[in-house]
């Protein structure tokens, strides 16, 4: 299966077409490192070109009527419902995420994020103020005007729309950049955004190497937001870059996400979402659980149960539906994980299950890692404190809520932790102690476009989904209607004329 004789193309002011320099990119299947497609490679001179269309479109769409801008959204949706099938495919082969996967959560959640946002959209208000008898005082929502969105590869399609369709909502342009490894269905998108009858430059899609163009949007004077998902490090990057002209970069980053689990926790239930939630999608998840502290008196049991669970789990070829969990994205994914595995081992952890490459054959060639538990001794490992992006988790004994709370919060990200408890009362007093972004009680990783998403410290600091990521494309312009025929007087007590 692959997408070789297909022609992928860039959209720039509403044309298909090439890289201005005929460059191209190979796009390897991770699940045995062949070449299923290749699309465009930009340079800078595309940046200009998107730049510039989405630039010259920025007035009359920021003009458009709301509903018919909604509208555009619906058909956008409607069109991908129609491919649903093909997109699946594409999805799962250009990065490895299962079909059970890209049918059930990624394609469903493009369409879904689309409604949703253009429903939610319309209601968008500004404020009045009381603040003068004699004044009509309020804001008006404006869009930030034209948006750079850069995205990574471990939910294509979805994490695109996430940015795209509340961009679109509230008014502004965009330069979409998708992820270098697995752009195909975001260049599919760019061919529905021109069936659906968007206006040239309102959506631009260009690919390219995020060190090239992403900095090249990044630094680009006529883009005025850059929303940004990906590694911190990039992210670190990406502000700097923007810095120079006190751009704003929305960034959604990096996580080592903890699940908490108490003595009176349902072990079945927590045993079940801790293996489903730290190996789904192969633990490529912003918010999978990486690291896990176990109250004693529960933790020989929690052990005993995860590790039997999560060595059921079907490893294999992410076109089949019964596979659990695929390939990482890529060769340098796995090189990652088991960097980390090795320095697991090194720092005295024990290995619990896996660590290892899958031995069937039909695995020899793509970028596997088995599902990988560790116990580990010490919160400062590498295993508790880097993302890994990995099916690798490490487990920690705990005496204590108190203590499970400090080694949480010994760390430099932020994005979201869960507790497992039956008691509500405690587990209020530590959702207010843990510092993250989203924490879920008896629950782990159920993301859906009504709540917000975003973490804190180095996992980023906005929010996507919600009615809150409407703040992320729009300003409010504060008016102020003078109604006082002796406008003058306000300043005659500090200033005087005479
Ligand atoms: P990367 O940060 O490597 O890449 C993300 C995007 O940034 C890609 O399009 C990439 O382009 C681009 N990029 C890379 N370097 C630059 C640069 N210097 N300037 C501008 N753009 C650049 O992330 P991954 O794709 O590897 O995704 C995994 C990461 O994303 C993990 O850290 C994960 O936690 C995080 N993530 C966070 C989420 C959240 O909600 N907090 C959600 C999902 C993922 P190219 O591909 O060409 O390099």
């Amino acid at each position: 299966m692959n997408y070789l004789d297909y022609s992928f193309k860039n959209l720039i002011d509403g044309k298909l077409g090439p890289a201005v320099k005929k460059g191209t990119m190979e796009i390897i299947n991770p699940a045995n490192n062949q070449v299923v497609a290749n699309v465009p490679r930009c340079t800078t001179e595309d940046v200009e070109l998107a730049v510039a269309a989405a630039r010259k479109a920025r007035l009359s769409w920021k003009n458009t009527y709301i509903g018919e801008r909604a509208n555009l959204l619906f058909k956008l949706a409607d069109i991908i419902r129609k491919h649903e099938d093909e997109l699946v495919t594409m999805e799962t082969i250009q990065y490895g995420g299962p079909v059970s996967k890209t049918r059930n959560f990624d394609i469903p959640a493009a369409y879904g994020t689309l409604e949703y946002i253009a429903g939610l959209g319309r209601g968008l208000t500004g404020t009045t103020i009381s603040a003068d008898p004699l004044a009509r005082v309020m804001t008006f929502r404006e869009p930030c005007g034209v948006v750079g969105l850069i995205t990574p590869w471990n939910f294509p399609l979805v994490t695109a729309i996430s940015k795209l369709a509340p961009a679109m909502i509230t008014g502004n342009t965009c330069v979409l950049k998708p992820p270098s490894c697995a752009p195909l269905t975001v260049l599919k998108l760019a061919e529905f955004v021109v069936e659906a009858g968007f206006p040239p430059g309102v959506i631009n899609i260009i690919t390219g190497p995020g060190s090239e163009i992403g900095e090249a949007i990044v630094k680009h004077r006529h883009v005025n937001k850059i929303n940004f998902t990906g590694d911190s490090h990039v992210g670190k990057r990406i502000m700097e870059l923007a810095s120079s002209q006190i751009k704003p970069v929305a960034s959604e980053l990096g996580g080592k996400n903890a699940m908490i689990v108490l003595d009176d926790a349902e072990l079945d239930a927590v045993v079940e979402t801790a293996t489903y939630s730290a190996f789904f999608n192969s633990g490529q998840n912003c918010g999978s659980p990486s690291r896990f502290y176990v109250q004693e008196g529960i933790y020989d049991d929690f052990v005993e149960k995860f590790v039997e669970a999560a060595s059921k789990i079907i490893v294999g070829d992410p076109l089949d539906p019964k596979t659990m969990m695929g390939p990482l994205a890529y060769n340098a994914c796995r090189d990652t994980a088991e960097y980390y595995i090795q320095s697991a081992k090194k720092a005295g952890s024990k290995l619990l299950l896996g660590g290892e490459r899958p031995t069937s054959p039909d695995m020899k060639d793509g970028a596997y890692v088995l599902p990988t538990i560790f116990e580990v001794y010490d919160n400062k490992q590498e295993m508790m404190q880097e993302e890994i992006f990995a099916p690798v988790v490490g487990i920690m004994k705990v005496k204590s809520p108190e203590e499970a709370i400090e080694l949480v919060n010994d760390s430099r990200y932020g994005l979201c932790a869960s507790i497992w408890t039956q008691d509500y009362r405690k587990a209020l007093k530590m959702i207010d102690e843990l510092e993250v972004g989203t924490v879920w009680v008896n629950q782990h990783l159920k993301i859906v476009p009504e709540t917000p998403w975003g973490g804190c410290k180095e996992s980023g600091w906005t929010k996507e989904n919600s009615v809150l990521v409407l703040e992320e494309y729009t300003y409010h312009k504060h008016i102020w209607l003078n109604l006082d025929e002796k406008p003058h007087t306000f300043w005659e007590k500090m200033i005087s004329l005479n």
